[in-house]
C-alpha cells in the first residue's frame, strides 16, 4: 500500500515540507514507523481537533484541510 497518489499542500509556514496527516489515538508501531519516515504526526492519545487535521513535521505548524485550503490552528490563543 502505497501513498503516492495522495497530494498534500506543502507546509505555507516554512514551505520545507509537505503536511502530512495529524492522527490521533492510540499509536500502533505501524503508525509510529510511518511517524519516523515524515508521513504521519501523531497527535497523541487526546483527540484535541474534530475533522482532517494536518501538520507539519518540519516546523510543528497544524491546521485543519478544507477543501484543499490549510487553515492554521494556533494553539495557546
Ligand atoms: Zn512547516
Amino acid at each position: 500500500m502505497t501513498a503516492k497518489s495522495r497530494e498534500l499542500p506543502t507546509c505555507p509556514e516554512c514551505w520545507e515540507s509537505p503536511l502530512v496527516p495529524v492522527i490521533y489515538g492510540m499509536a500502533t508501531s505501524e503508525l509510529g514507523e510511518a511517524a519516523d519516515r515524515g508521513e504521519v504526526i501523531l497527535g497523541g492519545c487526546e483527540v484535541v481537533y474534530r475533522g482532517k487535521v494536518v501538520g507539519c513535521a518540519a516546523c510543528d505548524t497544524m491546521g485543519f484541510l478544507r477543501r484543499g485550503r490549510f487553515i492554521p490552528v494556533y494553539s495557546g490563543e
